[in-house]
């Protein structure tokens, strides 16, 4: 277990300018005691926060790290219009570039630096990459273990139905470390979304994990696979264990209709995920979060052959979330923050705050206050990860 860490001289959220500054002590990787002044334990780590913002740490609650490119020489987008086009791009291209276990690891330290300790990846797996792809992800988390929590899911890019073999390799990457199963699109993808989904839960009942699910469809077909979701989480008893990612549906039907799904997935629990996409209306954030359904904030892809977008700042998808919201007030800028920080640790199961007896996973951001330092997204002065520095200054730190 780590010792005692003191971190001196912070602003807790909501952090008045004016608000004087309180040390935070963090004993064995939680947070003990906030005040003015604390006496240092002896041994104790003492670091200076710098009359910075603390946060709870930021999530990035659907990334894929199996594809990026960050950090390496800039390749125009090459793919035509349409998934398939992309998904053909991607497997033309993807083993030019250096092993995915380095991009993955590079990638996910950048993730860490700018204070998202806390990842859920999608890692491809197909019949062109076999555990390949999966693979480079579980050895970017080693590398990474004691800087941050990630989990892996086993994602059909390609859907499960189309290429044989498909859901044997989803089975495989089950037994060598994903820790949830994916799908994509059931209607759209594989044209058969009550087959796609039962080898979805299936393989969940099986291994006994968690789903998380791609779901672009939009509109009556989007709705009526959520409603399928509910269906098999209600049946197999997964209530808090299943997520839908993007979930275009809740966007793109009438009133009535989102409010009865927004209903539906706080009854059983299923959480939602966005990436503030720049060419999708922006899903009901306040409804969702009035009716309690859990609600993450991610990048998707990072810098591949998908999209030249993502950096892997979460406080800068934070501010894409508000943009794209067009919010103006700080109360509505600070729920985005709160859904990149709070929102997705509980979509993976974890509960961060900034109270006595949460865990020690902390980001301390200079800014007069929580809407400016999204605003102006400087440099992260530390990220704590269970009870350890592991990124001062917009760089990581050897733990
Ligand atoms: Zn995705």
């Amino acid at each position: 277990m780590p010792g005692d860490l003191l971190i001196r001289s912070v602003r807790p959220w909501p952090a008045d300018p004016g608000a004087p500054t309180v040390d935070v002590l963090c004993s064995n990787g939680t947070l003990t005691a906030f005040g003015p002044h604390l006496p240092a334990p002896p041994g104790a780590t003492v670091v200076d926060g710098r009359n910075g913002v603390l946060l709870p740490a930021f999530t990035d609650a659907h990334a894929h790290l199996d594809s990026t490119r960050l950090g390496l020489p800039f390749r125009p987008h090459s793919a035509g219009p349409g998934l398939t086009a992309l998904v053909d791009n991607d497997r033309r291209h993807w083993r030019a570039d250096e092993p995915v276990a380095d991009r993955a690891t590079r990638t996910l330290g950048r993730t860490i630096a700018s204070g998202a300790t806390h990842v859920r990846s999608h890692a491809q797996v197909d019949v062109d990459s076999g555990l390949e792809r999966l693979e480079g992800v579980l050895a970017a988390r080693e590398a990474h273990r004691d800087r941050a929590l990630v989990q892996v899911v086993a994602f059909p890019q390609c859907g499960i139905l189309r290429e044989k073999g498909t859901a044997d390799l989803l089975d495989a990457a089950l037994r060598a470390g994903a820790d949830l199963i994916g799908g994509l699109d059931p209607a759209s993808v594989d044209r058969d979304p009550v087959k796609h989904l039962d080898t979805v839960f299936s393989l969940a009942e099986k291994h006994q994990c968690g789903v998380d699910l791609h779901l672009h469809d939009d509109g009556t077909l989007g709705a009526f696979q959520i409603e399928l979701v509910c269906e098999r989480v209600a049946a197999l008893g997964m209530r808090g264990e299943v997520t839908i990612s993007h979930a275009f549906a809740l966007s793109t039907v009438d009133d009535h209709r989102q409010g009865l799904l927004v209903d539906l997935l706080a009854e059983h629990d299923v959480a939602v995920t966005t990436v503030a996409p720049g060419a999708r209306d922006p899903l009901p954030l306040h409804r969702l979060r009035r009716a309690g359904v859990r609600l993450g904030l991610g990048q998707d892809g990072i810098r591949d052959h998908w999209s030249p977008y993502g950096d892997g700042d979460m406080l800068g998808r934070a501010w894409q979330l508000a943009y794209r919201g067009g919010f103006r007030r700080d109360d509505q800028v600070e729920m985005c923050v709160d859904i990149a920080t709070r929102g997705g640790a509980a979509v993976l199961g974890a509960r961060l705050g900034l109270t006595e007896g949460s865990p020690a996973s902390v980001v301390v951001v200079p800014g007069d206050t929580v809407t400016a330092a999204v605003m102006d997204r400087a440099p992260r002065a530390l990220v704590v990860h269970a009870g350890r520095v592991v990124a001062r200054d917009g760089e990581l730190v050897r733990t």
